[in-house]
């Protein structure tokens, strides 16, 4: 099966729930944002820029509890911002698991290998034989230090602290848009890349479930993305979200000012995303995609869909962001508020004629994959329902042993490095540096 039974019996039995009931909106994934600080600063990212927050600007651990039980949605991505710079991170986790639902942490993986060690040494006071025979097998892959593992056999400093344990209903969700020059280049930092490869990989030795997500760009080699998944096939994953990129005005204004870059050689229009998708339905075939094949062949350009952003409603510190997890007009106090205040009407795209100036462009999974699963007379074609029953019961793609020749690390590490963030600053300051990099 591509998906595990029981988060698909979940999922299932919560559509069919409101289907039966004959709900007109109700939520399927949850955007929890509890912060927006984050350790990077990645080309193209909206969040840091709309909300440039400090750490003091958190959720209260009781109101992100809240906000699944508010909105009942079964899947609950934990994003920001870090989220695991959050102070209460493995709280929340724990708590979400807890009323039963879906976690994916959607993270950049600088901070998961700490998370996983946190975990093995909670569980050295329980199994020390289970967990020595791991850390033999982590500092021999080079995963965890000598040093790190004697840290580990000490134990944990606090043993009542909750850890981020494997869980069949926990995903680290790692964000990688590319092999290892492209994904550093977009996150403004090298070494990166690295790190997201050692974490998945340790996570797959501990039993953790693994996926990634990816946003697609006008400049992404979709060559280069495809080769990523060969090679991510090696290491195990459990799956893969792609979109293309929404362009933030946030987003863009940093880029102009910060960067010297020019927006509209950076983000997708409609026809670019439809030729960027055109082989995701055999890249579906051939990896574990957890996309829809609807919404797939959407952003291949074979379908319309309409927008069902109500379905993937977003919390953070300002509230219930509205409309969607892209533009923000107001912030309500209660989900049911944001159902109920937002002009749904107003926003989308339809018949090829955008409503809202903002959607024009726009094609994400957040707005776009929830009008695959739940269908309704405006996205529904006959032979959908056993599409999907089909993609999500058909056996996961094995991976081809093409990853093996991959050469994933064709940036820093094969002594391709490139100035990024701060350091093109101090370049621009001694031009001798950036003369020497080029
Ligand atoms: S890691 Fe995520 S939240 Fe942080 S800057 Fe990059 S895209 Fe934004
Ligand atoms: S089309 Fe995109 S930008 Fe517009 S409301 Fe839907 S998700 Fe938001």
């Amino acid at each position: 099966m591509r998906f595990p039974l029981a988060s698909t019996a979940k999922v299932a039995s919560h559509i069919i729930r409101h289907k039966l009931k004959g709900t007109p909106r109700f939520a399927t994934v949850l955007q929890l944002e509890p912060l927006h600080t984050c350790n990077l600063t990645c080309t193209g990212c909206g969040r840091i820029r709309e909300y440039s927050t400090s750490l003091k600007d958190v959720m209260p651990l009781e109101d992100c509890l809240q906000a699944p039980i508010d909105c009942n949605a079964p899947m609950v991505s934990i994003c920001g911002g870090e989220p695991l710079i959050y102070p209460q991170i493995e709280a929340l986790t724990d708590g979400i698991l807890g009323q039963g639902r879906i976690v994916y942490m959607c993270t950049n993986a600088m901070f998961m290998r700490r998370k996983m060690r946190a975990w093995l040494a909670k569980e050295f006071l329980k199994k020390p034989q289970v967990v020595e025979k791991h850390l033999v097998e982590l500092v021999a892959q080079d995963l965890v230090s000598a040093k790190d593992a004697d840290a580990v056999r000490q134990g944990p400093k606090d043993p009542a602290a909750p850890v981020i344990a494997p869980n069949q209903f926990f995903y680290w969700n790692v964000h990688l848009d590319g092999l290892e020059y492209t994904h550093d280049l977009i996150v403004e930092r090298e070494g990166v890349f690295k790190e997201c490869v050692l974490a998945m990989r340790m996570a797959k030795l501990l039993g953790y479930q693994v996926a990634t997500n990816t946003t697609i760009y006008k400049e992404t080699d979709m060559a280069e993305i495809e080769a990523m998944y060969e090679f991510l096939g090696e290491i195990g994953l459990d799956g893969h979200t792609i979109s293309p990129g929404y362009d933030y005005d946030a987003a863009k204004k940093d880029m102009v000012e910060r960067l010297g870059l020019q927006p509209e050689n950076f983000f997708l229009t409609r026809d670019m995303t439809r030729e960027k998708f055109k082989d995701s339905l055999d890249w579906a075939a051939r990896f574990p995609f957890l996309n829809t094949p609807v919404f797939l062949e959407f952003l291949a350009g074979q379908r319309e869909l309409t927008c069902s952003a109500w379905a993937v409603p977003t919390r953070n510190i300002g509230g219930w962001k509205g409309p969607c997890y892209f533009m923000t007009d107001n912030h309500f106090s209660s989900y049911g508020e944001l159902l109920e205040k937002v002009d749904w009407d107003k926003y989308g795209v339809v018949q090829g004629k955008a409503r809202d100036p903002r959607c024009e462009n726009c094609m994400v999974h957040c707005g776009y994959e929830p009008s695959a699963t739940l269908g309704g007379k405006e996205n529904a074609q006959r032979g959908d329902m056993w599409k999907n029953i089909k993609f999500n019961f058909g056996s996961k793609p094995k991976p081809s042993g093409k990853g093996k020749t991959v050469n994933a690390f064709n940036g820093v590490t094969a002594g391709r490095g490139h100035l990024t963030g701060e350091q093109v600053k101090r370049a621009a300051a001694k031009p001798s540096v950036a003369a020497a990099a080029a």
